[in-house]
């Protein structure tokens, strides 16, 4: 079984990141900056969670994208003992859980295809289908989730279509359905009358589907805004964002602690005189005389150009304000009258002053995209 790892569709590899565990000798050494990922935090997390559904409800953690840029591997294996299943999105991505021993069920977004079918039999992969022909592509043996589409219009299988699909479900004795689900698309606004309609609407379906399988529905945004409204037969729930400690949407939500820090040093300072420019473009004057420091950080690791001249970092516990355009490897910092020493840490994200949602609000995006972007290059040091 193990040759067969290396076998994934070139279409289908995803990229994890190369440095899942780094030794902090080799990062401090050679490294200019990593990212830190405070597993403590994740455990409260899920405590948040927990408290908020439904005693007894089960928890099948998104960890797609190599969890949101957190490192699937070093998550999964924390989270293991406190779960029940993980969701990906790509079978490649349970490929590489299975190889780095991650035994719970592992539900696939994705709908299978004919070059990525066969691993959902080899490493026991849960698929997601939402029409007959996803049936057709699994080995006998395979078991599966079907997907519903009530209002997301993007995977599920569409209302209408539900009959013929149920119709193929009943001819496949050879392949086990074991849970039916959908998604929200507006759950991260706690005013929304969508996820009332889109849940009215999963209560007539799901009714078509064995009592035994699982039922789920909730993301991040239902777990936090619309636990109350989640009918207390819905086994299961899929939390993403919130698992590393950001809200789904613009509430903040008190109880969820971000994992990631982003570290960095000061790499080189420099005298600038009142009215100097700095950096391309010109689009930074110095306010006074002072000094003006660099990391080596730029948005080819992640940091939003869109950031330049409005983000704020940390040294010694005091905020400084980012200046001049970031550029691909090199971002400045005014540091007014400090002559801030080389190789002093310098912070770009922690979990409180810096955080990856307010880059997400001042860039016009989402947290989900700030971690996710922060590049596989960046190594990932693993904490708490
Ligand atoms: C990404 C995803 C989730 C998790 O969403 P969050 O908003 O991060 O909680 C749940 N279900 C599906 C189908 C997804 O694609």
């Amino acid at each position: 079984m193990a040759s067969e790892y290396i076998e994934l569709p070139p279409d289908d590899a995803t990229k994890l990141s190369p440095n899942v565990h780094p030794s902090l000798e080799v990062d401090q050494a050679s490294l200019d900056q990593h990212v830190s990922i405070d597993l403590s935090k994740l455990d409260q997390n899920i405590e948040a969670i927990t408290n908020t559904v439904a005693p007894n409800t089960q928890l099948w953690p998104v960890i797609k994208d190599d969890a949101y840029g957190h490192g699937a591997i070093p998550i999964a294996k924390r989270l293991a003992p406190q779960v029940h299943g993980f969701c990906v999105v790509r079978p490649s991505e349970g490929v590489r859980l299975r190889d780095a021993g991650i035994r719970l069920p592992i539900l696939v977004f994705e709908p299978p295809n004919e070059r990525t079918a066969p691993f959902y039999s080899t490493h026991d992969l849960m698929a997601s289908v939402s029409h007959s022909r996803h049936l057709d592509l699994l080995q006998p043996g395979c078991s599966y989730h079907v997907n519903i589409d009530t209002g997301m219009k993007r995977l599920g299988a569409p209302i209408e279509e539900l009959p013929a699909l149920l119709q193929a479900i009943q001819k496949r004795k050879d392949i086990y359905g074991k849970g039916v689900y959908t998604h929200f698309y507006k759950a991260d606004d706690p005013g929304s009358s969508t996820v009332a309609e889109q849940l009215d609407l999963f209560q007539r379906l799901q009714s078509q589907f064995p009592t035994e399988w699982l039922r789920h529905t909730a993301n991040s945004g239902a777990i936090f805004h619309y636990a109350k409204q989640l009918p207390l037969s819905f086994d299961a729930v899929r939390p993403g964002v919130c698992l590393y400690g950001y809200s789904a949407g613009d509430q903040a939500i008190d109880s969820l602690r971000p994992l990631l820090s982003w570290q960095s040093r000061l790499v080189h300072h420099q005298p600038v005189k009142k009215g100097e420019s700095v950096s391309y473009g010109a689009r930074w004057r110095a306010p006074r005389d002072g000094w003006v420091g660099v990391i080596p950080v730029g948005y080819a690791h992640g940091l939003p150009r869109l950031l330049s001249n409005k983000m704020q970092l940390c040294i010694n516990n005091e905020l400084y304000e980012q200046v001049g355009s970031i550029t691909m490897d090199f971002t400045l910092i005014w540091l007014g009258e400090d002559k801030v020493p080389l190789e002093t840490p310098v912070f770009l994200l922690d979990a409180e002053h810096l955080r990856a949602n307010v880059w997400a609000e001042k860039t016009q995006t989402i947290a989900y995209e700030i971690t996710t972007r922060i590049s596989p290059k960046v190594p990932r040091v693993y904490v708490g």
